[in-house]
């Protein structure tokens, strides 16, 4: 397949994306949490050809994306009250909302579910690209399955190009995780997927919150998984990635005796921490400050391991701020759950 690669955003350029979208074809798209591949919600071909470019199974059901507030209605039937709170406060901005589907959204697109996620990104890009296409778009991430999430549009390209009929190039995601996804259907809004709305500002905006048991499910201390990497490989780069959890000091320790070993025995050895210091690694990358910065190149991160053929990767988990469970979510999976835990945690 020939893929039109936009990389000049105009109204010509996203009319012709928009006119790709109502000819049944498919479009990846930036938007601020990571870049999407998307078709027209109401168009089950054009929505199963996103699941075979991705190489995804089926019963994984896709967000809707729409450009305004005011088209909630047009994808869900019901608007509880919690809704509308987080919709006032937070939209347009990275989560997604669990509804009650309208029966024109297909079960294509929500695995047969009776809810639909509904989101309504905050890029600019991402509106302008919907309005052209004049319907709600559902799209999951636009990357290869199994493989780290595109927050770049030269990732977009290197999984994407001749599987996709069009790429918009835009900026580099914000958040750089994918949105919170958050169930409104019942009376407490429950999070099933973190990201860069946190249970805090939902529990501020909401009155209460809780995230469902599935987040973290199997890598709690008591609740370690009996077949690692088993059940939630995700995220994947081809490197071998170990989680090392705990305070700064211990942390530090463990990973620069693991280099060591690892250089010993003739490995690549890349480091993703929040430390200065490189390790003596072959590919250092630091996480920045906080886990906002670590969520923003964490993809980009694991994408650099399989640029520089890196065979084992360390990545520190020491920083606990807003952002820390969204972080956690990914890194866990991109590990396949390979956590060593030291320090006070151990
Ligand atoms: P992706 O961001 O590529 O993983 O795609 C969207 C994700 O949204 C899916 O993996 C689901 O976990 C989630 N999702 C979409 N619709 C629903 C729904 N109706 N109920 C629960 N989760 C959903
Ligand atoms: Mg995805």
């Amino acid at each position: 397949m020939k893929t039109t690669i936009i990389r000049e955003i105009n109204d010509e350029t996203m009319f012709l994306a928009g006119k790709v979208i109502k000819d049944g074809g498919i479009v990846a798209f930036p938007t601020e949490t990571v870049y999407g591949l998307g078709a027209s919600a109401y168009d089950e071909a054009a929505v199963n050809k996103i699941y075979k470019a991705k190489g995804r199974p089926s019963d994984n059901p896709l967000i809707v994306h729409i450009s305004s507030v005011d088209d909630v209605g047009k994808v869900a039937r019901e608007i509880p009250e919690n809704a509308k709170k987080l919709l006032d406060a937070f939209a347009p901005g990275p989560f997604t909302l669990i509804l009650k589907k309208q029966p024109s959204i297909p079960n294509t697109v929500t695995a047969g579910l009776d809810t639909v996620g509904v989101r309504i990104p905050a890029d600019e890009i991402a509106r302008e690209f919907i309005k052209a296409a004049g319907v709600p778009i559902a799209a999951p991430s636009a990357n290869i399955s199994g493989k780290p999430s595109p927050t770049k549009s030269e990732h977009v390209i290197l999984d994407m190009d001749g599987r996709a009929d069009a790429i918009i190039c835009g900026k580099n995601a914000e958040v750089g995780v994918e949105s919170t996804i958050i169930d409104v259907t019942g009376e407490i809004p429950v999070i099933l997927r973190p990201g860069g709305i946190t249970l805090e500002d939902v529990k501020r905006v909401c009155g209460n919150a809780e995230v469902d048991k599935n987040v973290l499910k199997g890598v709690s201390k008591n609740e370690r998984p009996k077949c690692p990497g088993m059940k939630y490989k995700h995220y994947a780069p081809d490197a071998d990635v170990t989680v090392i959890e705990g305070d700064k000091k211990a942390t530090k320790e463990k990973i620069l005796e693991l280099v060591k070993l690892a250089n010993n025995n003739g490995k690549r050895v890349g480091v993703l921490a929040a430390s200065e210091d490189d390790f003596g690694a072959d590919l250092f990358i630091s996480e920045g400050k906080n886990n906002r910065d670590f969520a923003n190149i964490l993809f980009d991160a694991l994408r650099e391991f399989d640029k520089n053929n890196i065979d084992v990767a360390y990545v520190e988990l020491s920083m606990d701020d807003s952002l820390e469970l969204a972080v956690k979510n990914r890194v866990y999976k991109s590990a396949g759950n390979k956590i060593i835990y030291v320090g006070e945690k151990a």
